[in-house]
């Protein structure tokens, strides 16, 4: 099957295409209707479906012969632990826990909110919650008590599980206080704590509500999947915005097991029995779709891993874990390629491991800025793709898609529409724009399957936030164009796109540029006030290890490049030295905080932040800008 026919099917009979993908699923009750449309915008897919997405993940592939493959290998550079688990394996441990929530009072429905950190109980917890029907919200581990406490408020979960401890680098992070904290903040109270005592820290326990996992696992008898319908909930995943109430994610059963298996046979090549690593965290996205219910549910062997890209011990651990478990395919973030690359630009580390197993490398989350593109291409010597999708696609909107002929991808650009995805740009009006021309990314609706229908508890923000703005479409809130031949070239969010006298110009085009320079590490442009202009660039730069190049001489370069690349127009002259950047804890650059810093105005440091102090840093930095009024 070629990309371009199989494109075209999906986009011109997208219910003949999505039956096809949906017939090779194990249902427990084939569906009979592929698609509903609603008046408000969103529609249903396989809506009398019955199935049950922990059988997919597990039972099924043991009925398929691969009880005895890996299903799941833990590797732990911070406490030195390494364990796996064949899918027979797997199959007990969540059957069991299953069986143990069960108990617990947790029923079909009810909400459950894990809050762990990256060991093989957290991906257990999700599959015993999808077994039971359960819905489950994974909260990052060691997000502050008040995050905590409002998703708890918005989830309303029957039980929270949750670790003594979670470990960065070498610091302990002691999540039970933190839980702690969080139900004194509630007002909603799970019935019960189920506390993982892991051997770094012993938590300790409120009588009566809180448990001991593996007490409680002891006397608990396993429990078989239920049915459920397509449509009801898998999971809420709370995007990491900024400001205000969460948005909780709801995932449906049924269109994100079709949309999973489809995407990572036909965008990500794996066959069952490969190893793929999905290297992210659970309290992601990235953990639900490619750590958890993709690959498993595909027969793939999935890498599960507790360290970072660096000081775990080195910038060589992405590799080392490569070689070790023959991983295939992996997924990862740039911003992690951006550190090991900080630390070892020559790539040295890379070379001492057998990297012969791997086929390529896919990059998503933020953009693969060209100069991290050619130089991972370089020192891997392996393909590597720049994909884009959102926590409420749960999937790629765009990507090559390796596992079908005739896939091509294009370095710069994230790759064209994948299967299903409609991809368009328009102007202020909602006008549909020609190739080459910037505007707002949306997605012509139907969206396909796996893609969020809904907002947990409050349909209407769903509508106003992704369907309202243009009717017929889903709003994606980035800008970006297509080029003539339909690859897309995201530059970043609506709110990233600056106006320079009147010229609307991409701070994600000048970072690419400021990114080249050979002594950038990593950088960020945003648009700060200008009495005159509007707004003009600033480039906040972090230099790569053991460069001597002062601000002076990197700003006359930079200038140069981008007046010479992108034109005088863009006034880019204002480069400046940070020792690092501040980050969500999913790695992307908080860039509408910098811009109030740069700003003079008030903010309030998002809890989504990393490391709070990195904003005082920045603050002295830019003390001496000129400020708006
Ligand atoms: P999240 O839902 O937290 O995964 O964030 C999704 C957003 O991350 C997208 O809407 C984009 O703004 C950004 N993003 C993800 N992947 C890419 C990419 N490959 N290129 C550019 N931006 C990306």
């Amino acid at each position: 099957m070629t990309y371009e026919h199989s494109y075209a099917h999906s986009i011109s009979e997208p219910v003949s295409f999505w039956q096809a993908q949906a017939e090779q699923l194990a249902w427990q009750r084939k569906p009979t209707v592929t698609l509903q449309q609603n008046a408000d915008g969103t529609h249903r897919w396989f809506a009398d479906g019955r199935l049950n997405s922990c059988y997919l993940a597990l039972d099924h592939q043991i009925e398929q012969g691969r009880g005895e493959q890996l299903a799941l290998i833990y590797d732990s550079p911070v406490t030195g632990v390494q364990q796996t688990f064949t899918y027979h394996q797997l199959r007990d441990e969540v059957a069991r826990l299953a069986g143990l929530l069960r108990s617990l009072g947790v029923r079909k429905g009810d909400g459950v909110i894990i809050y762990m950190p990256m060991v093989p109980q957290a991906a257990m917890a999700m599959l015993a919650c999808a077994r039971i029907g359960a819905v489950h919200s994974v909260v990052f581990g060691g997000f502050a008590a008040n995050e905590l406490a409002l998703r708890i408020e918005d989830a309303r979960p029957t039980l929270l599980l949750t670790a003594s401890c979670g470990l960065e680098f070498d610091r302990v992070i002691e999540y039970k206080p933190l839980v702690d904290r969080a139900l004194q903040l509630a007002r909603h109270q799970p019935r019960h704590v189920l506390v993982l005592q892991r051997p770094l820290v012993s938590a300790e326990l409120q009588p009566g509500r809180d448990l001991d996992w593996q007490q409680a696992l002891l006397g608990a008898a396993p429990v078989a999947p239920v049915e459920l319908d397509a449509g009801d909930p898998l999971y809420i995943m709370y995007t990491s915005g900024t400001t205000g109430k969460p948005k909780g994610i709801v995932r449906e059963n049924g269109g994100n097991a079709v949309a999973l298996c489809y995407a990572m046979r036909h965008v990500y090549g794996m066959r069952a029995g490969d190893v793929w690593w999905g290297i992210s965290d659970v309290g992601w996205v990235v953990g639900h779709s490619l750590i958890v219910y993709g690959p498993l549910m595909n027969g793939c062997t999935t890498v599960f891993y507790e360290g970072k890209p660096i000081r775990t011990p080195d910038a060589s651990a992405y590799w080392r874990v490569v070689e070790q478990y023959q991983v295939n395919g992996l997924f990862c973030a740039p911003t992690a390629m951006r550190a090991i690359r900080k630390e070892d630009p020559e790539g040295a580390l890379i070379r001492r491991h057998n990297l012969d197993s791997l086929r390529q490398l896919f990059l998503a989350g933020e953009k693969l800025d060209s100069s991290t593109h050619e130089w991972l291409e370089r020192v891997t010597g392996k393909p590597v793709h720049d994909h884009w999708w959102q926590t409420e696609t749960g999937w790629p909107v765009t990507a090559p898609c390796v596992g079908l002929e005739g896939s091509a991808a294009r370095p710069g650009s994230s790759n064209r529409a994948v299967p299903g995805y409609n991809v368009q740009v328009l102007d202020d009006e909602g006008k549909p724009l020609g190739p080459n021309q910037q505007g707002a990314i949306v997605i012509a609706l139907p969206l396909p399957p796996g893609c969020s229908q809904t907002l947990w508890g409050d349909h209407q923000r769903y509508l106003q936030a992704y369907l309202q703005s243009y009717p017929g479409y889903y709003h994606t809130g980035d800008g970006g164009y297509l080029d003539e031949d339909g690859f897309v070239y995201i530059m970043g969010r609506t709110d990233d796109v600056i106006n320079v006298s009147g010229h609307r110009l991409s701070t994600g085009e000048m970072e690419d540029l400021v990114a080249r320079h050979p002594a950038v590490a990593e950088c960020a442009v945003i648009g700060v006030h200008d009495e005159i202009k509007g707004q003009v660039p600033l480039a906040l730069v972090v230099l790569k290890d053991g460069q001597g190049i002062g601000e002076a001489q990197l700003q006359g370069e930079l200038v140069a490049d981008v007046r010479e690349q992108i034109g005088a127009l863009a006034c880019f002259n204002r480069v400046r030295l940070v020792k690092r950047l501040p980050k969500t804890r999913s790695g992307k650059i908080l860039r509408a905080v910098l811009r109030k810093i740069a700003d003079g105005q008030d903010y309030t440091a998002p809890s989504t932040l990393d490391d709070p102090a990195v904003l005082g840093e920045i603050e002295g930095v830019l003390a001496d800008l000129p400020r708006a009024g």
